[in-house]
């Protein structure tokens, strides 16, 4: 008995020895997490929806204070000359105003989402607009300088049917970018999942839902190609950078870190997007996305959430930033 009492006594040491090892090496129990303010946490403030717009400056300080230290803005509004898009209730808080609010709390305004609104719905982006286009970025300059961004970033898909089009959208994205550079501001664009359609010359896009094994062998028209890659591949890389949505990415069907690989030099900013609270869903690899952004030399990234109406957009914000505190790949 004497025996068996020792080894079961030495059995039980060895496993809690075991133990102890493994969260010395890295167990998520041992972890701690990184202090709130420590590293950079960017959020897409499109994310909070009429959160961000009621007590404001408190919003903003309750931010700073989960972990976030940059913001990528959304829902200005050259017409008000500063927020009111989000619920009609919310007053216009001048650029001047919402800037000083990030300063208070020590957030840095890194870059803001803007589309332009003077065209007509569904209007092509080419020779005919680009004026007009020219004239809706004039208006944002002078707010973004004082919200002091380093970058602009349009994140809606002009109207596009075949490559011509595309290639159109190209040639006034290379503008657009040449008047922000011009001001000191870098200009991106923002995919969602249709980017990832196909376009041929003179053709339709196609969905990727039917773009796999429909092709003959004996089909000799061209290869189609994702809109995205035709954007990439014909804009000017001194003037339009690529800000990545890892899960619009996702959902046109493609692998985000297979794009960054590919395109190293162009794909400078990522939306970091799960299904709601970043990390939960365990769909998204995480630790692979964004060790192939800092390994691409890059800083900037952004969390944002939809469901903009939920009511638990701050919460949801706020958890976030606890999975990303908790992380050191992020
Ligand atoms: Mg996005």
């Amino acid at each position: 008995m004497a025996n068996r009492r020792d080894f079961l006594k030495g059995a039980s040491l060895l496993t809690l020895g075991t133990l102890a090892a493994c969260n010395a090496n890295g167990g998520a129990a041992a972890k701690q997490p990184a202090a709130p303010g420590s590293k950079y946490i960017g959020l897409q403030t499109y994310t909070l929806g009429g959160e961000l717009y009621n007590d404001t400056a408190n919003v903003i300080k309750k931010l700073a204070e989960g972990g976030y230290t940059g913001f990528e803005l959304a829902g200005y509004n050259p017409q008000a000359r500063g927020f009111r898009s989000f619920g009609q209730d919310a007053a216009t808080i001048p650029a001047g105003d919402f800037k000083k609010m990030c300063d208070d709390a020590g957030i840095t305004i890194v870059s803001s989402h803007l589309t332009p609104n003077n065209l007509e719905r569904g209007a092509k982006y080419d020779a005919s607009t680009k004026d007009t286009i020219l004239e809706y970025w004039k208006t944002v300059i002078e707010d973004h300088k004082t919200f002091g961004v380093e970058a602009i970033v349009q994140p809606s898909l002009p109207s596009i049917n075949n490559k011509e089009d595309a290639l159109n959208v190209c040639e006034v994205f290379n503008a657009v970018g040449e008047l922000l550079g011009q001001n000191g501001i870098k200009f991106g664009y923002h995919n969602h999942s249709n980017e990832f359609n196909k376009v041929i010359p003179g053709g339709e896009a196609v969905t990727p839902y039917y773009q796999r094994g429909f092709r003959r062998p004996d089909d000799d028209t061209p290869e189609p190609e994702t809109i995205e890659k035709v954007f990439i591949e014909n804009t000017d890389p001194s003037k339009v950078f690529f800000e990545m949505d890892c899960y619009w990415t996702v959902m046109g069907q493609q692998d985000p870190v297979a794009w960054m690989k590919q395109y190293p030099s162009r794909i400078k900013m990522l939306h970091v997007k799960d299904f709601v609270v970043i990390g939960d869903s365990g769909a998204m690899n995480w630790e692979n996305i964004f060790t192939q952004h800092y390994a691409n030399g890059n800083k900037y990234w952004f969390v944002e959430i939809e469901g903009t109406n939920s009511g638990h957009q701050l919460e949801y914000a706020l958890e976030s930033a606890k999975y990303l505190l908790a992380h050191d790949f992020a």
